[in-house]
């Protein structure tokens, strides 16, 4: 997003944008709840800025406006194991890739089947 389009969005979506300049990662849980991750480098400025758009930042990410890059990493995901295989992969859920299937956990990329981790 360039000066002018920062300029012009609403307060919600030009804090979107920084947060995902910034490396946050934003996504919403199938009960609407906001997952802003690592949640342990927000600081109390951030924290606050979330919490007062909290409403308008939901609805952002649920309209798949703002999202620029809706790509996500395994490490992030309920889905990848301990042991570091995808357990939807297991279960023959993964079409195109084996049953032992040990996703890069660090790779940035779209899945249909990412299962955002609560924080
Ligand atoms: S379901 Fe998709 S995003 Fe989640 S661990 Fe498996 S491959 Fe990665």
């Amino acid at each position: 997003m360039n000066d002018h389009a920062m300029q012009s969005a609403t307060p919600a979506s030009a804090l979107l944008t920084r947060l995902q300049q910034q490396g946050f990662s934003l996504s919403t849980t199938p009960d609407n709840e906001l997952q802003v991750r690592p949640a342990s480098v927000l600081d109390d400025g951030l924290r606050a800025a979330i919490a007062q758009h909290k409403p308008a930042l939901i609805a952002l990410l649920q309209g798949g406006e703002v999202l620029a890059d809706d790509r996500r990493r395994c490490r992030d995901c309920y889905h990848l194991q301990t042991a570091g295989n995808c357990s939807m992969a297991a279960l023959g859920r993964l079409p195109g890739v084996p049953r032992w299937y040990l996703p890069a956990k660090d790779v940035q990329g779209r899945c249909h089947l990412f299962c955002a981790l609560p924080y």
